[in-house]
């Protein structure tokens, strides 16, 4: 029940990120979500922009920090999971399917995969493929979730994960579950999203194995769990030390092949599930890489696996970032990023130069590949107009053109203070003090990946 408060999916909506499963398609009477299936998002335009933006910036980022980009298609011979222990401990959420009497099933997980390219590499490079071997992403997996725990964005039945796996020594996994935490966890969420991890009310959650559950939903022997979460621990001790960040053990809440660190954070009534670091001690055994490793690098090795998902779900982040944020996107992801308005007077020659203002403003900002749309609006309507933007598609930045703009050359801008998180306004001002605005708010994505994300698509719809 909504008491009138916009949930993540109206936000969503306002924002032509989805179509909205309540939405009715009425040439067809039935409802978008019904003819989609619960569970299942359909992105928009808006959506793709956000999308798309976004994984290149990840993909950028990932590639300056040593990770291999690949790509899996969705559907594949079950044999694959039977080797990794899906069929055997993940069966209940999987999608099974028959294709020429042969079983097939849809990835759930992209690990599987992303060790049979790291098989393949190690055959043919051999030792020209260095550890710790890095692999990103943007993979897209289908799980099967039971239909009374789907929740618009935040539990859904296929998303988009943000994955990557570490293919690593025993003596190495401490210092890159630092560094992962220090510099993928802590930039991401910080020059994307303005969200600040250290000094926010974070927690990390140990989720261990239940060992009443061996060998139902875990694999492997409990001595070995035992070890690896000790270590897990001492990981999670280190980042308190450093950060004053607490940690607390979550029994029951390990994935079948190991334990993991997961960063729990809380806001309002809500916990929000972040990032997650993963220690695999089965999967490497199961496709037997100890053996192939040791026999090419010429010594015994004992390959371990770390899997990591920054963002988690894209989708659930989306969703869950919605709320926290009120439906405020960063800049490089707003679908409409620069609202140009005119505010007519009535009189003839003044509006006209006023249009003429406005539309250069825009093929200026055009030009530079920022997502621009204008629009012409009575004095008497410009309150409601900016209301209505300012509740819905929320472009950071709204630049003005009145009788007094027009004639000076200048501009009036309103925009939306990342850091302060609260709008501001500049009346009066040269059009290069919103160049300058921009360039500020692109500051911490430019800091990541030493690029800036700019892709021009015509939004002007939605204004
Ligand atoms: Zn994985």
């Amino acid at each position: 029940v909504r008491f009138g408060q916009k949930d993540h999916i109206d936000f969503a909506d306002d924002l032509d990120l989805i179509v909205k499963p309540e939405g009715l398609a009425s040439n067809l009477e039935r409802p978008f979500g019904a003819l989609l299936g619960s569970g299942i998002p359909l992105f928009s335009i808006g959506g793709g922009i956000f999308r798309k933006i976004l994984i290149d910036i990840l993909t950028d980022f990932h590639l300056s920090r040593g990770y291999k980009i690949v790509e899996s298609f969705p559907i594949v011979s079950s044999e694959l999971y039977k080797i990794s222990g899906h069929l055997e401990f993940y069966k209940e959420n999987m999608y099974i399917l028959e294709i020429e009497g042969k079983e097939f099933a849809i990835k759930p997980m992209n690990c599987p995969h992303h060790i049979l390219i790291f098989i393949n590499l190690l055959q043919k490079y051999r030792q020209k493929i260095k550890l710790p071997f890095r692999i990103f992403e943007p993979g897209r997996v289908a799980r099967f979730e039971p239909s009374g725990s789907l929740h618009g964005l935040f539990r859904v039945r296929q998303f988009t994960q943000d994955d990557g796996h570490i293919f690593i020594e025993l003596k190495e996994i401490k210092k890159e579950m630092l560094r992962i935490f220090e510099d993928e966890v802590v930039n991401i969420y910080e020059k994307i999203f303005h969200i600040p991890i250290i000094d926010s009310d974070l927690k990390l959650r140990l989720s261990f194995a239940d060992f009443s559950e061996l060998g139902k939903y875990y694999a492997g022997k409990r001595e070995d769990w035992e070890i690896i979460q000790d270590f897990m621990s001492g990981v999670a001790q280190e980042i308190e030390r450093k950060y004053g960040i607490e940690y607390y053990e979550g029994v029951g809440e390990a994935v079948f092949y190991g334990p993991k660190i997961d960063g729990i954070a809380r806001f309002g009534e809500k916990e929000w599930q972040l990032f997650t670091i993963q220690f695999d001690f089965n999967l490497p055994i199961r496709f037997k890489l100890p053996n192939l490793i040791s026999e090419i690098f010429e010594k015994e090795i004992q390959i371990y696996m770390i899997h990591r998902a920054i963002l988690g779900s894209i989708e659930r982040f989306l969703g869950t970032y919605l709320e926290y944020s009120k439906g405020r996107l960063p800049f490089a992801l707003s679908p409409l990023q620069v609202a140009v308005v005119g505010i007519k007077t009535g009189a003839k020659d003044i509006d006209r130069k006023i249009e003429m203002e406005v539309k250069g403003i825009e093929e200026n900002f055009k030009s530079k590949k920022i997502r621009v749309a204008s629009i012409l609006q009575d004095k008497t309507g410009i309150a409601s107009l900016i209301r209505k933007m300012q509740t819905t598609i929320k472009p950071p930045i709204i630049i003005f053109v009145g009788e007094k703009e027009a004639k000076e050359g200048k501009i009036s801008i309103k925009y939306y203070d990342y850091n302060k998180k609260e709008e501001r306004d500049e009346r009066m001002v040269s059009l290069e003090r919103a160049e300058k605005i921009i360039e500020n708010m692109e500051k911490g994505i430019k800091e990541l990946t030493g690029k800036v994300y700019r892709l021009y698509q015509d939004m002007s719809y939605l204004l």
